[in-house]
């Protein structure tokens, strides 16, 4: 097994950025454009492979807020504190077919998995802590491990996303009245939206997703962060849900689980080999970053990734 050169890595990645940078369909998120006057067409890729071998090429030095992708990490940090049945019991594994914010439950009254709004809500409210700031220091604490970095919650982005939560209110209180919710229902979206918030680079995001990809191990701190099952059920959730209604599409596609967030973020885990991760905020009518599609497109060809790929 001879280490990865993470110079011919980085040139990868340049070529990459300049082959997809002309994909610029889609249009950003307004609420988040408003709030931190980002470039739409900023543009990043990293890639960190399961031994530790880092690369990132493109606004490489910008954060940019989980969004989304925090709803993946945060099943794994509830798998990982209360064991596989009781989350279970609370949500789902199945894709809905709908949109990310959909206002549904499935008929037993769990949502349908936790990467949809309903089941991400629900996911964070089964995270250990008395309150709000207990719940997020531990989550914090989790990201922080999986990233091997002291992340943090960018104030504007949270400041933005509580002037427009009415609908991830209404989800809450669905949750509450189907008695699925134990605690107070705003106070939970205000966590659910803080860790919406977390800001990471897109070498922290991959360092993230590598962690995953290697079995719970941080291959940068060498920590160990999640065990084997939770990363197996986490990267199984990924995969049939992590991209909302076109899930599908992309298994076949691309083959690599991942999770999209509304920033442009993009997480992707290739069991055994690397995490990587894109971040460029124009999206397409499902919420996916455009380029980060290409992105994961291009890579999983040229590398060989599918995991469901005969070998
Ligand atoms: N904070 C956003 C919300 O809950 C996250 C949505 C997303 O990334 N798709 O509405």
């Amino acid at each position: 097994n001879k280490k990865t050169d993470p110079r011919r890595l980085e040139a990868e990645l340049a070529e990459v950025i300049e082959q997809v940078r002309g994909t610029d369909g889609g249009e950003p998120s307004d609420y988040l454009a408003d709030v931190d006057g980002r470039d739409p067409d900023s543009f990043a890729v990293a890639v960190c492979t399961t031994d530790g071998v880092q690369a990132d090429e493109g606004d490489e030095s910008r954060a940019f807020a989980l969004q989304s992708v925090s709803k993946a990490v945060t099943y794994a940090v509830a798998l990982q504190e209360r064991g596989l049945e009781p989350v279970l019991q609370r949500v789902g594994v199945e894709p809905s077919g709908a949109a990310f914010n959909e206002l549904t439950l499935h008929a037993d009254g769990r949502p349908y998995n936790p990467l949809i709004n309903a089941g991400a809500i629900m996911t964070h409210a089964l995270i250990p802590g008395d309150d709000e700031q207990a719940r997020m220091r531990l989550l914090l604490q989790r990201y922080s491990d999986l990233a091997a970095a002291e992340l943090s919650v960018s104030q504007d982005v949270l400041d933005a996303e509580l002037a427009r939560a009415h609908r991830n209110l209404g989800l809450a209180h669905m949750l509450q009245a189907a008695d699925m919710l134990p605690d107070d229902a705003p106070e939970v979206v205000r966590g659910y939206l803080a860790q919406c918030s977390v800001e990471v680079t897109v070498s922290q995001l991959a360092t993230m997703a590598a962690t995953i990809a290697a079995g719970g191990v941080n291959p940068v701190s060498g920590e160990r962060v999640l065990e084997e099952w939770v990363v197996q059920q986490t990267m199984s959730v990924m995969f049939s849900c992590g991209m909302y209604d076109a899930s599908g599409q992309w298994m076949a596609e691309v083959g690599i689980p991942a999770k999209s967030g509304v920033s442009g973020a993009l997480m992707g885990a290739v069991p055994g080999a690397l995490g990587i991760a894109s971040w460029s905020p124009r999206l397409d009518g499902q919420g996916n970053s455009v380029r980060g599609i290409g992105v994961f497109e291009e890579l999983s060809a040229r590398w060989d990734l599918h995991v469901l790929r005969h070998r």
